[in-house]
């Protein structure tokens, strides 16, 4: 979402001649957009706010001016204490309020400089009644093979330990037209994946032309009739809301690809209780046979916090259990970290970083395990790969297999540019605990150009399922 969000600015600046540049020395402007998910978030903003004030400085003494702005979760959540701890900072603006740049920074030129730092100290944090979307121009620079496109945003489900619903706001789904058309734009352009974006993505519920109200499901098979468009994805999704229509999604439309990121945090009712979840263990199993029923090979990703206030040995031997039970293809779990302004912050129960460090390393031990067998059951299989840019050594190109694993795939140096967005077949010849390696089934090393076309690929499912 920050990516998606950081390209918009981008495109809301450019109008006023802004472009983007490599490094924070001798810009302009600098806009840091931070993450209040990760674990001392806004520390690691005020450590960040100290390195840049360094080249503030360097600026002043040339004779220019760089503008410091904090956009993203953190500027909602701590605006004021920014601009107390950081006075070098000249401007705080929340997720919701980026359309307004160009006023914003109007009005920070037209703010005199503080006395300590030289900020200018200017704050904006509404939650406007008016959709940023509907002021947000189109999109400036030139998309690549693959694209993100903001559906949702907000949530109004309130886990006890996540701070979306105050950094974001109450939950909010663009109207479908809207969607529609950025997608077109973008499939017109050259882009083949959309990834749908929102902070409860499956709780879409945009405005539909005929007055009604189009779910997630509903706007999938939408897009899925675009010319152009091959693949889609969706993400972040709350299991509550995988509905009839979206599960009926991945059984028939071939263009929603075989991957699915729904996480579930505890295989413990009595902590998913605690953390508002509003499911249980068994509710979420449930849903994954009914996905699988669905789309037989479906690999499934999932978030985990170990280490949740009051959580027992027993209630972290669920969640082993439940992962046992599911088989993940990838997974990102984390140690709980309260959260301040959160229910779970002020939880008596803390544990102890000790018992969450070794909960956590047991965790990650077999979530390791099932992605690497997952990937190693992949070898020797030939899967359609989006080569969407250059990989790090030469004569090699990265993609996504329709399962979301990063695939290396080499290629004539020659034709790297050629194929760059290509969708093709790769045959696997190796797996890596967090990527795929091969080589294309067809020679692309002249001028052949049926090598950007994929070989029809039937995708059977994962075989690999790894216990402990
Ligand atoms: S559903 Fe996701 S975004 Fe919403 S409160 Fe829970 S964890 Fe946060």
């Amino acid at each position: 979402m920050n990516v998606y969000d950081s390209t918009r600015m981008a495109d809301v600046l450019a109008p006023l001649g802004y472009e983007a540049v490599a490094s924070p020395r001798g810009a302009d402007m600098v806009i840091l957009n931070t993450c209040h998910i990760r674990e001392k978030a806004a520390e690691k903003v005020f450590s960040e706010l100290g390195r840049l004030r360094a080249f503030k400085q360097e600026r002043a003494a040339e004779g220019g001016e760089m503008l410091l702005a904090v956009a993203g979760c953190v500027a909602q959540a701590e605006g004021e204490e920014i601009l107390r701890r950081a006075p070098q900072v000249d401007l705080v603006f929340g997720p919701q309020t980026y359309h307004r740049l160009p006023e914003l920074v109007a009005k920070t030129a037209r703010a005199g400089a503080r006395h300590e730092g030289g900020g200018r100290g200017v704050l904006d944090i509404d939650f406007p009644a008016e959709s940023k979307f509907d002021h947000l121009p189109e999109e400036s620079a030139a998309p690549g093979a693959a694209a993100f496109v903001s559906v949702q945003e907000g949530c109004d489900k309130f886990c006890s330990f996540c701070v979306v619903p105050y950094t974001r706001g109450a939950e909010y789904s663009r109207p479908a037209a809207a969607v529609l058309e950025e997608a077109r734009r973008l499939a017109a352009a050259g882009v083949q994946e959309i990834t749908l974006l929102g902070q409860n993505v499956n709780a879409y519920h945009g405005e539909a032309e005929d007055g009604g109200t189009w779910s997630l499901g509903r706007l999938i098979r939408a897009l899925a009739e675009i010319d152009g468009l091959t693949r889609l994805r969706y993400t972040t999704s709350h299991p509550l809301d995988m509905d009839d229509e979206l599960i009926a999604a991945h059984a028939e439309e071939e263009k929603l690809m075989p991957y699915l990121h729904l996480p579930v945090q505890s295989g413990s009712d009595r902590i998913l209780a605690a953390m508002n979840r509003r499911h249980s263990a068994a509710d979420y199993l449930r849903i994954v046979e009914r996905l699988r029923k669905a789309r037989p090979d479906l690999a499934l990703s999932s978030d985990f916090i170990v280490g949740f206030p009051g959580e027992s040995d027993a209630d972290f031997a669920d969640t082993l259990k439940l992962v046992n039970e599911v088989g993940y293809a990838q997974a990102y779990s984390f140690k709980y970290s309260p959260r301040p302004g959160t229910p779970a912050a002020v939880e008596e129960a803390q544990l102890s970083e000790a018992v969450k460090a070794e909960r956590l390393a047991g965790l990650q031990q077999l979530l390791g395990a099932q992605a690497t067998a997952f990937n190693a059951a992949c070898v020797g299989r030939d899967l359609p790969v989006l080569l969407e840019r250059p990989g790090r050594k030469p004569g090699q190109l990265v993609g996504r297999s329709p399962y979301m694993q990063a695939v290396h795939v080499a290629v004539p140096e020659v034709a790297l540019q050629r194929l760059t967005g290509a969708l093709m077949t790769v045959h696997v010849e190796a797996a890596h605990p967090n990527s795929l390696a091969g080589r294309p089934i067809v020679d692309v090393g002249g001028v052949d150009e049926s090598a950007a076309s994929p070989a029809p690929t039937a995708l059977t499912a994962p075989t690999a399922r790894i216990t402990a």
